[in-house]
């Protein structure tokens, strides 16, 4: 399966991506993962990727690009994957789109996970990560246990601005892929408020509704 999660900044994309790679079986490729990877090697793609992140700005296309389309053509993606943070641009969709084509492979569904603005910035400003096991959590929502707390992350890019800044993107260049993918019949909408099992639930149900729309369209 051929999935793709879309959603501002903090809606639970790598929450719920997680999970469900456990189920699906497939590779979950975050691109902001891949970008602070590179940071924190200290290549020369993370040295230019740190200085449109910290801002809470894109990468620029043409590296976004080059780095996702060489890691969905590696073994472990051949068979499905799930993207998480990439196409966020139209013109990534269509890089995505032509490079499937080329090799003769399609989405299975594209879903967009809705959460209001206003909801944002506050699971934004709480998220840390443990970077020994990738685990997300929240100070309020998902409090990670008291004998780790001093070795999680607060990325530099979940301060309040760069949140303002990321939810601008996001309306600005990455909603409007949502209309590119509706016209191919892709897009599922689900609403992302809730607990984490609550969106969980809604998730599964929409994939496999998508999942059997297809088989039989
Ligand atoms: P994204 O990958 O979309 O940026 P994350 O999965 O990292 O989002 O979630 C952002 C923050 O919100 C994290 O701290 C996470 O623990 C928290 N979170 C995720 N899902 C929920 C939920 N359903 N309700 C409340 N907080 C959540
Ligand atoms: P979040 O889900 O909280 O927005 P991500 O971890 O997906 O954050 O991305 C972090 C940062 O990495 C983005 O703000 C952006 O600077 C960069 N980035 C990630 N994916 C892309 C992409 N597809 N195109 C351009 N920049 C990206």
């Amino acid at each position: 399966m051929r999935m793709i999660f879309i959603g501002p900044p903090g809606a639970g994309k790598g929450t719920q991506a997680a999970r469900l790679v456990e189920r699906f079986k497939i590779p979950h490729i975050s691109t902001g993962d891949m970008f602070r990877a590179a940071v924190k090697a200290g290549t020369a793609l993370g040295q230019q990727a740190d200085e449109h992140m910290k801002g809470g700005r894109l990468v620029p296309d043409e590296l976004t690009i080059a780095m996702l389309l060489e890691r969905v053509a590696e073994p472990d993606a051949r068979d499905g994957f799930m993207l998480d943070g990439f196409p966020r641009t139209v013109p990534q969709a269509e890089a995505l789109d032509a490079a499937l084509g080329k090799a003769g492979l399609k989405l299975d569904v594209v879903l967009v996970l809705e959460v209001p603005d206003d909801l944002i910035v506050e699971r934004i400003v709480g998220r840390r990560s443990d970077p020994d096991t990738g685990r997300i959590y929240h100070l309020t929502f998902d409090p990670p246990p008291a004998d780790i707390v001093d070795r999680l992350v607060h990325r530099k890019d979940d301060t309040e601005e760069a949140c303002r800044t990321r939810l601008a993107t996001y309306h600005g260049q990455t909603a409007p892929i949502i209309p590119f993918y509706e016209a191919q019949g892709l897009v599922r909408k689900v609403n992302g408020v809730g607990s984490a099992d609550d969106v969980t639930a809604r998730i599964s149900a929409a994939t496999l509704t998508a999942l059997s729309a297809r088989r039989q369209g």
